[in-house]
């Protein structure tokens, strides 16, 4: 998945970068209200971890904007210890879970991949697809049963084609997740790792749909999108 992590304290904003990274996702991160704002308003995201206490646009506002222009991506804030109205306002203005600081990073993990659970249709930290199965908890893939090894990008790849089975994804979608600076971003770079990463799976797991991007399906279950 895509995460968007805003948060001023740079030691902070690094140790969530790195254990949201670690846990299987893209990061992007912003060190201020302004830019988080903006990134938020003008990219997609699964999910954000939002401070509340931000330079330049306090967290509260930023929050506000987003819901106020129909972004409805889940979004988790920081609040600082103790300050309960902070979270009676944070949730008021449309965020989906709280967590106050200091906290274990096991913890916000939990409640990322709880956020993200809810959101999904699978409804399971386990997603399937036919003999493909994904442990999002884990960050761990199994075929028929048996660990398949795949390099991150393959991962990030396979987790957003598995959230939206059936879809159809565009290869700038893809390179979207995938990446998360704009300079990096190569859609040419995609057909490489779906190339990969279909080596690795069933035949006729993932569907190229010509002049649109790509698809996952179950080939056993014989009815695409299914
Ligand atoms: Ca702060």
């Amino acid at each position: 998945m895509r995460i968007l992590v805003v948060e001023d304290d740079a030691t902070l904003r690094a140790q969530l970068a790195q254990a949201i990274g670690e846990a299987g996702h893209t990061v992007e991160a912003a060190a201020d209200g302004r830019e988080g704002h903006y990134l938020g308003e003008v990219e997609d995201f699964d999910l954000v971890v939002l401070d509340l206490g931000l330079p330049l646009l306090d967290g509260l506002t930023v929050l506000r904007r987003w819901r106020a222009a129909g972004r409805n991506m889940p979004v988790l804030i920081l609040t600082a210890r103790s300050a309960w109205q902070e979270k009676v306002a944070g949730i008021d203005a449309g965020a989906d879970d709280y967590l106050a600081k200091p906290f274990q990073m096991e913890e916000l993990l939990a409640r990322i991949r709880a956020l993200l659970r809810r959101r999904s249709e699978h409804g399971s930290a386990v997603w399937q697809c036919g003999a493909i199965e994904l442990d999002t908890r884990a960050a761990r893939v199994l075929l028929a049963g048996q660990p398949l090894a795949l390099t991150s990008h393959e991962f990030k790849l396979l987790s957003l084609l598995m959230q939206r089975k059936g879809e159809v994804l565009s290869r700038t979608e893809l390179a979207e997740h995938l990446y998360a600076y704009d300079s990096e971003r190569d859609s040419n770079t995609i057909e490489v790792f779906v190339g990969r990463l279909r080596r690795k799976l069933p035949a006729g797991s993932i569907e190229t749909v010509r002049g649109l991007g790509y698809r996952l399906v179950d080939p056993a279950a014989g009815d695409a999108g299914a």
